[in-house]
């Protein structure tokens, strides 16, 4: 066997990706990449109830959409299902499974019993020695034999040594009575096959390990290493859904803020490089190890991550920017409008956090506000109007040019021989021709509009305030 690290991703498509899942995602993607190994995509569409084709498709968008690129074609766990019944078969044969009869009444009675009790239950052996006495109807399930005596000992890459007594792992099932194998089987047979060297996912799996591992013996296997990630909590503790905002990974998307934002807060959240909080893909790359993976529970923090992304919207060029943020506008844009946005995004990109926020402040560029805030009318006075009124008069006459610097001096010089302060008439400008209170430099945005798209706007803000 070569020792190249080979690790996988291996979500289950019965739900939208959970943005947990993304983070276990991209600490296996980090640690390949690390090693120069490989990173694996592995569907586990057993559950056919469940899974989804949609869910499935979802799982390709948002680890492209991350860069989270894989290694060869992904694994359809479902298209495997001869291989994981041959592996307990062959167990069978080979005296390490054996085929159990009990009916499921049978069994929940016994369950009953130990609930009243108040012992904890697992499957008794009932027929790991055969059982011959047996209604011939009855279709079986296979039952691995577990190892009775002595420790399972796990080694985790992040939780430390975890052990548990063997005596309390029960014979788990390898395939149901209706033919189909377990998740615990095909995991292992897929692992195993993939040559998966290392299994990294959520700690909430460190149960099944135990269990995975007696299958691994009982194959002869090699045992890879584990390292099971702390699941993301919300601010109350509770683990993260949908009541605390957003959970699952499209909704991020659609929240609007960037891969690259994600995946930054993603790997900060339980994982640390000195003081770093802004960290490139590449220095990921490099500095990704398990010795800075924190065992206890991560606690998501949507602030931290909207000044990521503010971060990172900042980074971006304009152009990609733009680019980026089309399907985020709810109308189509001309080239004119494109061009002016461009224009004027140096300034917008300071003030964004999502791209949602970009693309609504982008508006002004592509259309006159159509209500206006209420918080405009503080400088719709009728001394207001009367001001815009004038400044409308100049800017027909040429006496103001719209030259961003030369209207602002003119500006100025008008609010001085007005005896007003220029921030009342800047507001007003503000409110005419964004329909809010915030933008940009007023200067800014009419040396992009121009001349008649800003008289258009004066005007019908003074008309709107006038009636
Ligand atoms: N399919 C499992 C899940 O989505 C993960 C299995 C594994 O990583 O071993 O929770
Ligand atoms: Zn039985």
């Amino acid at each position: 066997m070569n020792n190249k690290v080979n690790v996988r991703f291996a979500p289950s498509p019965t739900g939208v990706l959970h943005i947990g899942s993304v983070r276990t995602a991209l600490f296996n993607w980090l640690y390949a990449r690390h090693n120069n190994g490989n990173f694996f995509l592995r569907i586990e569409d057993t559950d056919k109830l469940r899974s989804t084709d949609e869910n499935t498709k979802l799982i390709f968008k948002i680890l492209e959409w991350l860069q989270i690129n894989w290694d060869g074609e992904p694994v359809i766990q479902s298209s495997r299902m001869d291989r994981h019944k041959e592996v307990a078969l062959d167990l069978v044969a080979r005296g390490k499974a054996y085929y159990c009869y009990c009916t499921p009444e049978e069994l929940a009675s016994k369950k009953e019993y130990c609930l009243r009790e108040n012992k904890p239950y697992k499957y008794d052996g009932k027929c790991r020695n055969g059982n011959t006495n047996h209604d011939l109807n009855i279709k079986p399930v296979i039952r691995l034999k577990s190892e009775l005596d002595g420790f399972t000992v796990v080694n985790d890459m992040v939780q430390g040594e975890v052990k548990v007594n063997n005596s309390q792992l029960d014979d788990l099932v390898l395939i149901r009575s209706d033919g189909t194998p377990t998740y615990m089987l095909s995991v292992v047979v897929d692992d195993h096959d993939m040559n998966i060297t290392h299994v990294i996912r959520g700690d909430d799996h460190l149960t099944n390990t135990f269990r995975q591992i007696q299958i691994y013996k009982a194959c002869g296997w090699d045992i890879p290493k584990f390292g099971h990630i702390p699941l993301i909590y919300g601010p109350d503790g509770a683990k993260l859904s949908k009541r605390h905002g957003a959970a699952s990974a499209i909704d991020y998307m659609q929240l609007g803020y960037l891969p690259e934002a994600i995946s930054n807060y993603l790997l900060r959240l339980g994982w640390s490089h000195g003081d770093e909080e802004i960290i490139t893909r590449e220095n990921a790359i490099k500095w990704f190890d398990f010795n800075s993976v924190g065992k206890s529970p991560s606690r998501f923090d949507m602030a931290k991550l909207q000044n990521l992304n503010a971060h990172y919207i900042k980074e971006r060029n304009n152009e990609s920017l733009l680019e980026y943020a089309l399907p985020f506008f709810k109308c189509e844009l001309t080239e004119e409008n494109k061009k002016n946005i461009l224009k004027g995004m140096n300034s917008l990109k300071e003030r964004a956090k999502t791209i949602v926020e970009l693309a609504d402040s982008s508006l002004i560029y592509v259309k006159a506000p159509e209500i206006y805030d209420d918080k405009c009318s503080k400088y719709a006075t009728s001394n207001h109007l009367e001001l815009l009124r004038e400044i409308i008069t100049k800017l027909n006459n040429a006496e103001f040019s719209t030259n961003e610097e030369e209207l602002c001096n003119s500006i100025k010089e008008f609010a001085n021989l007005r005896n007003v302060k220029l921030v009342e008439i800047a507001q007003a400008i503000r409110g005419a021709l964004c329909g809010k209170l915030a933008s940009p430099s007023v200067f800014e945005i009419i040396s992009i509009i121009d001349k008649e798209e800003t008289i258009k706007r004066l005007n019908s803000f003074v008309d709107h305030y006038s009636k």
